[in-house]
């Protein structure tokens, strides 16, 4: 199997998985207990807070474990829609966002996004100043799709001198760039351990600037009374290890899937130069390749490719049991028949050059293939 879905989920590392069985193993006291094999537990935990805030040079006091980033954005969405205040978001964010809103009818302004996957700046402030003080920005700093990267920096610097709440979706963008979120002037971030070969159901809410604190669950006063219920151990020990692993080796992981991303795109252009690189012109994370083939039903193409064991897929996970064109190439401005037509790759470390080179001629075979089915 030649894996490009990368950014539904990766396969869990070697050091992943034997931390998480030594976690189960040794570590499967309760953390809250006072007794030595609790304590053991709750120190597990700890390294594993300090491992994920080094990756992104956080504070780890700001760290509260949850099951993934769903979890953390909806918390986040949900205190600010109790306070009623106005979600400033766009239509390309993730469901984990957009889905909030659609689903109880937040009070919402949607900023419009350019053909490019760019928030519009000058809207932000414009609807930053109407809504002085009682706004959360919510957005997601790298696309699920197309892997653009919003001007984080930028968005969150408008929000605080408009005394807004920021929350950031970091989901497909630790790992993949360095990040320092210590200067970033965002009030929440979220992340998963499982886009960073660690395990499903677990993630994190950083809660940066602990202004407007959000808990998340009362419980029994787990994680500093932020998050109750008894920790996840053997997850929060895979997503601490999956961030360790992550950081020893940024520079060259980054660099490596660059490269695949590069010669991935450079191939298929080769063999189908009228190919559009959905977001291309702007900055991407370096795994991440959108590419919209035209005339080419992208359903049909997932499926024939599939069949030859190269796994890719057409919008995010999370939406892609509807047969729907992705909203947030609709979003981009995207015909609805460009938006069917383009299929998401994403690599990892894991890709190599062989299996890169391979699925770029057998993308070029079924498209040739639909094409002439199709007329
Ligand atoms: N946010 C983004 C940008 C994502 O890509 C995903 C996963 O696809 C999520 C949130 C959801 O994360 P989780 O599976 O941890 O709930």
């Amino acid at each position: 199997m030649i894996y490009l879905d990368n950014n539904a989920t990766t396969q869990p590392s070697k050091e992943v998985v034997d931390a998480i069985c030594a976690a189960l193993n040794v570590d499967w006291a309760n953390p809250s207990s006072s007794h030595f094999p609790g304590k053991k537990a709750a120190n597990a935990v700890s390294v594993a807070r300090s491992q994920v805030a080094g990756l992104i040079s956080a504070d780890p006091e700001k760290i509260v474990f949850c099951s993934g980033a769903t979890e953390a954005n909806e918390a986040v969405l949900r205190h600010h829609a109790k306070k009623c205040s106005t979600l400033i978001t766009s239509a390309a964010e993730h469901p984990s966002i957009c889905g909030y809103y659609d689903h109880y009818q937040y009070n919402t302004e949607i900023i419009q996004i350019d053909d490019s996957g760019l928030w519009n700046i000058d809207m932000l402030e414009f609807v930053l100043k109407k809504t002085q003080g009682s706004a959360l920005v919510a957005f997601t700093w790298a696309n699920g799709e197309t892997g653009v990267l919003q001007n984080a920096e930028k968005i969150c610097d408008l929000a605080k001198k408009h005394n807004a709440r920021c929350l950031v979706d970091a989901t497909q963008v630790v790992g993949r760039i360095p990040l320092d979120v210590s200067t970033l002037k965002a009030d929440y971030l979220s992340f998963c351990a499982h886009k960073l070969h660690g395990p499903k159901g677990i993630g994190v809410l950083v809660q940066l600037t602990g202004q407007d604190p959000v808990i998340m669950a009362v419980g029994g006063g787990q994680e500093k009374a932020r998050r109750g219920g008894t920790e996840n151990v053997p997850g929060i020990v895979g997503l601490g290890t999956a961030c360790k692993t992550r950081r020893e080796n940024l520079k060259k992981d980054i660099l490596h899937m660059k490269e695949m991303r590069d010669r991935f795109e450079q191939n298929v252009r080769r063999h189908l130069p009228d190919i559009t690189i959905n977001g291309e012109k702007v900055l991407r994370v370096p795994n991440t390749s959108s590419i919209m083939f035209p005339g080419v039903d992208g359903m049909a193409l997932v499926a024939r490719l599939e069949a030859r064991d190269v796994i890719c897929s057409q919008v995010s996970a999370c939406s892609s049991m509807q047969p729907e064109p992705s909203p947030a190439l609709l979003a981009m401005g995207l015909p609805r028949d460009d938006a069917f037509s383009s299929v998401r790759f994403a690599v990892s470390v894991n890709s190599i050059e062989a299996e890169i080179d391979t699925a770029s001629d057998l993308i070029a075979e079924e498209v040739g293939f639909l094409r002439e089915i199709m007329v």
